[in-house]
């Protein structure tokens, strides 16, 4: 949709006489950043808006993402058209939030898709937070460079930095806070459930009991040649359905697990994320690589998509998935963060993470989790297949993990982070 306003999904009141903090960001759901700004917004009050744009701006900001994951080709950038389209898109809708806007405002925006808002936000005097929740700590000529460079102007207009880890920060910023994301574990999310819920919220999607296989429930499709059975042991990864995630490379695993293992994907529906254009692409390159495996591997394979339409549902049945795991995997080609892997280790459940990014922030290798490359199939496979082996290796590094995680990553630490970013961006 292309827009020349921002559409709130949280409240903006003006009407409060004090400065306001708005947050904006591409979408109200799907995705680490909806996910954190609807529990950082129950801690503290703000506004929450989010842009609109269409495919043309969407393929841009997707191929920023990936410039700045070092995995696209920096000179695509030269092409004019590109920045021309991301700007076209988002100034009407700048100069519309100017118009709402005061001095002493804070406007945060997320990521490289709401960058480009940043001069209108300050030329209206308030103060302009970027939060820019992915990176990797590589070279700047694989591809932040790049960005660097074509978005110099909007980068001069912003007063404060906020990145998970200091390498992922533009060269020059006037402030820099590093704060790594947070779950909150009281959250439907990452609630207790029993063994009786986690086994209702599975059947009742058709997981365990195949009623509804190919065919929507309460919002949840799974696709799979035969339901799980109660005693498989179960390998889990949720993503989007992004290249950057590897599912393709998560169904391949499946070939030389014991026969008793089973696989879930679980991902957001694609269509529902306007951001995430490649979606239908890697469940298509999913279904190839299913089509390619012996009947017997496949049948250990099983796709959950699961609507956003519904959040609460959306984080139950997450919930019930990641209990129901034996082993977590995240098989990230790189990762800003992975709220997926900060939210098993929440339950403590043990994870099999790629050596990238921000997981090797959450993860220590034999300590709470094991650490895998993840360009090395055989080297996950092993992995998993220790954890699967070794009940007790299980506990332990599923214990530390959530000890760790509860002290680490909650929602109260990253909310009271948020209010010295808030309090000290000049
Ligand atoms: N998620 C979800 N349903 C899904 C897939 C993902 O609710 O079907 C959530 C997941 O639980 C996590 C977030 O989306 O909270 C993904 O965040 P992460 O940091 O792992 O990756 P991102 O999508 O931001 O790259």
């Amino acid at each position: 949709m292309v827009t020349a306003t921002l559409t709130p999904v949280w409240e903006i009141d003006p009407g409060s006489g004090k400065p306001l903090v708005v947050h904006v960001n591409a979408t109200a759901t799907g995705g680490g950043v909806s996910e954190l700004l609807r529990g950082l917004l129950r801690h503290q009050p703000a506004g929450w808006a989010v842009i609109g744009g269409n495919a043309d701006f969407y393929a841009v900001t997707k191929y920023l993402h990936n410039l700045l994951h070092g995995q696209a080709d920096p000179a695509r950038l030269a092409d004019p058209a590109m920045v021309r389209t991301y700007r076209a898109t988002l100034a009407p809708q700048g100069e519309w939030f100017a118009r709402r806007l005061s001095a002493g405002d804070v406007v945060v925006l997320h990521d490289p898709q709401t960058l480009g808002l940043a001069p209108a936000v300050k030329a209206a005097g308030a103060r302009v937070v970027w939060h820019c929740h992915i990176g990797a700590e590589i070279a700047p000529e694989r591809g932040p460079g790049a960005v660097w460079r074509a978005f110099a102007p909007e980068l001069a207009a912003v007063d404060a930095v906020v990145t998970t880890m200091p390498g992922f920060a533009p060269p020059g910023a006037r402030e820099l806070f590093v704060v790594p994301p947070a779950v909150d574990p009281a959250a439907t999310k990452n609630r207790e459930l029993t063994a009786d819920e986690v086994a209702a919220v599975l059947a009742g999607i058709g997981l365990t009991t195949g009623l509804t296989t190919g065919r929507a429930s309460a919002g949840v499709t799974v696709r799979q040649d035969a339901p799980l059975p109660a005693g498989a042991r179960v390998v889990l990864q949720v993503s989007r359905w992004d290249p950057l995630k590897d599912m393709p490379g998560v169904v391949r695993c499946v070939v030389g697990l014991p026969k008793d293992v089973h696989v879930v994907l679980a991902g957001t529906e694609p269509a529902e994320i306007p951001d995430d254009p490649e979606g239908l692409a890697v469940l298509a390159e999913v279904d190839a690589v299913l089509g390619g495996l012996p009947d017997e591997d496949r049948a250990r394979v099983h796709l959950v998509n699961i609507s956003l339409t519904d959040p609460e549902r959306n984080a139950l049945v997450v919930n019930a998935l990641q209990r129901r795991a034996d082993v977590v995997l995240q098989k990230s080609l790189q990762e800003g963060f992975g709220l997926t892997v900060t939210e098993a280790m929440i339950k403590g459940r043990p994870v099999v993470a790629a050596d990238v990014g921000g997981l090797r922030l959450q993860v220590t290798d034999g300590h709470n989790g094991l650490l895998v490359d993840p360009a090395d199939l055989a080297g996950v496979r092993a992995a998993i297949t220790r954890l699967l082996d070794d009940p007790v290796l299980c506990r332990e590094l599923g214990d530390r993990a959530r000890a760790g995680a509860l002290e680490r990553y909650t929602m109260r630490r990253f909310a009271a982070d948020y209010l010295k970013v808030i309090h000290r961006t000049p």
